[in-house]
């Protein structure tokens, strides 16, 4: 296959060569017109589409798909994968809250995560009869059985086991070495299990590993999947039966490449599962974020300034390290491209923001067709962890956001404006 065979990977093109930007049929300059920029528009159909290449690939065993919540929580969002068949994986008592706005039908496909889990979150996660909690310590399985027994609902649990395997990511997402805070070491699980296997308040329902995120082999999730399923077995022996094996999220994309073929990276990733299974006739569970909707949704901004400074020219734009934090705090790359391209010469260019940190950009040194005061520009793969991670730094008011199904667009999160700012304070 030619490069230029494998599917887009995103769908933010132009429809005719040469012209301006459009997600899917939704033109991005119609929609910065209408609700101002910065806007975040994100593409309902790469989501399904996405959902759909993981239902495909898991066919052929019972299994469950919970969307990490955390990549993109917006409520729209949330009820277009649920309605789908997702289940969700949550972190707070924020996020169940969200999911029992937007998908209460789905309460009962959530798994909740998390090393910090407090009584009040769990009492609430009970009570909405939630599938699974995944268990960080021993110290939370204590919590959980109080809770539990003091709610009178039995809680189904699984433990986040810790694999010591390595994953070669960033060092702030990567979660699966002994030396980070998640998870229980592995070797200490079978015990754990046993300990509690009379507590008539704590169902021991399945097992789970997540090892990072933005893991871009298939190799690392395999050899995650094969230790804990080994420990299925020897639970078998013990005569502790476990129902689900949760194999996490993490599953990367190529924020650089145009074309990249997602579908045969979740065939990939997928055929790594199966045969680390190993006989395990039972639920497999797996919590893609990112990979479902980061390259669904893009960052639109204009142009407010081009600046020369000695030999550097920066391009300053109306979003900011507030809107999308990942270049500042990650050091990540996103693809920028003007969403109508101007004849001239590329330069290198910074494209920055106006906050008060030289941390707040989103390129440095980055080849781009010229651009002046005015233009829009589109930052791309921004669908995951771009608005979930945005703040109000510099008292900033964050981004509208649009969601595109087919030849239609629609707004799924208003503006901030001062007064939603300003309400939670006093004088
Ligand atoms: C963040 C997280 C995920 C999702 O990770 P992605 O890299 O977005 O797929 C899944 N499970 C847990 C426990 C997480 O913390």
């Amino acid at each position: 296959m030619t490069k230029s065979d494998l599917p887009l990977s995103r769908p933010f093109a132009a429809v005719e060569p040469g012209g301006a930007l459009h997600c899917g049929k939704v033109s991005l300059e119609s929609l910065a017109r209408r609700h101002g920029t910065p806007l975040y528009v994100y593409s309902a159909d790469q989501i399904l589409e996405r959902l759909g290449l993981f239902q495909r690939a898991l066919n052929g065993r019972e299994h469950l798909i919970c969307y990490a919540v955390k990549a993109n929580s917006a409520l729209a969002i949330l009820k277009l994968l649920g309605t789908h068949g997702a289940g969700f994986d949550i972190v707070s008592g924020g996020e169940l809250e969200r999911v029992l706005a937007a998908a209460p039908e789905a309460v009962g496909r959530v798994v909740f995560s998390g090393v910090g889990k407090t009584a009040a979150e769990m009492d609430r996660a009970l009570e909405a009869g939630i599938l699974q909690f995944n268990v960080e310590s021993e110290g939370e399985l204590e919590l959980l059985a109080a809770r539990a027994r003091k709610l009178k609902r039995v809680a189904r649990f699984a433990l986040r086991v810790n694999p010591d395997v390595f994953a070669d990511t960033h060092p702030y997402i990567s979660t699966g070495l002994r030396e980070h805070k998640f998870g229980i070491d592995i070797r200490r699980a079978l015990d754990i299990y046993k300990r509690v296997a009379n507590n008539r308040w704590l169902e021991a329902y399945g097992i789970s590993v997540h090892i990072g995120s933005q893991i871009r082999s298939a190799e690392p999730f395999g050899a995650a999947v094969e230790r804990v399923s080994k420990l299925v077995q020897q639970l078998r022996r013990a005569g502790i039966e476990l129902r689900v094996i949760d194999a996490g999220g993490g599953l990367g994309i190529d924020y650089h490449a145009t074309h990249f073929d997602a579908a045969a990276k979740v065939a990939e990733y997928a055929a790594a599962l199966e045969t680390s299974l190993g006989g395990f006739g039972g639920t497999l569970l797996i919590e893609p974020g990112r990979f479902l909707v980061a390259q669904a949704g893009a960052l639109v901004s204009r142009v407010v300034n081009v600046k020369r400074n000695g030999r550097k020219t920066f391009v300053i734009t109306d979003a900011a390290m507030n809107d999308l934090i990942r270049p500042a705090l990650y050091q990540a790359h996103h693809e920028i491209v003007p969403v109508r391209p101007q004849a001239g010469r590329a330069q290198a260019v910074d494209i920055v923001g106006p906050v008060c940190e030289s941390g707040d950009f989103f390129a440095r040194d980055r080849k781009l067709a010229p651009l002046a005061p005015g233009d829009l520009v589109a930052l791309l793969d921004a669908g995951a962890y771009g608005m979930a991670q945005s703040s109000n730094y510099n008292t900033r008011m964050r981004p509208a956001e649009v969601l595109v199904e087919g030849n239609k667009a629609r707004l799924i999160r208003r503006r901030e404006t001062m007064a939603d700012l300003l309400a939670p304070e006093m004088l």
